[in-house]
């Protein structure tokens, strides 16, 4: 079961998210601000992170410079989350090192279709299930 690290200060948004994405099967770790979650990606290695930009203490693109400058944490997909549909952030955030970029309000399906794209074959090969 792939384990998601959400950092997301809104409570509102964690709650529902989290629930969404555990009904779909994933094992959710959460985090409320950028420094517990670049330290929560550090303790639990999750499989990827969704990473909310707007955030109390650091950042979310701060967050996300740091985990992809520690050797322990780079190869973490990360997602960004924002509100705003802006190309900069876009861009921000890609410069800062995410791997893929979705806008706030969450379309789970829309969602879900970039987490599995990231998690792609090494969770299914890991499982063994879907080798032809
Ligand atoms: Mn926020």
């Amino acid at each position: 079961m792939p384990k998601i690290l959400l950092v997301e200060d809104n409570e509102m948004n964690r709650d529902m998210l989290s629930r969404r994405l555990e009904r779909k099967g994933y094992q959710v770790v959460l985090a409320l601000d950028g420094q517990s979650g670049v330290e929560m990606a550090q303790s639990q290695t999750p499989d990827l992170v969704l990473m909310d930009m707007s955030l109390p203490v650091l950042d979310g693109w701060e967050a996300t410079r740091r985990l992809k400058a520690d050797a322990a944490t780079q190869h973490i997909p990360v997602i960004a989350l924002t509100a705003h549909a802006m190309s900069s952030d876009r861009e921000k955030a890609l410069e800062a090192g995410c791997d893929d970029y979705d806008t706030k309000p969450i379309e789970l399906p829309r969602l879900l279709g970039k987490i599995e794209a990231l998690l792609g074959g090494s969770e299914i090969a890991s499982a063994g299930g879907l080798t032809p």
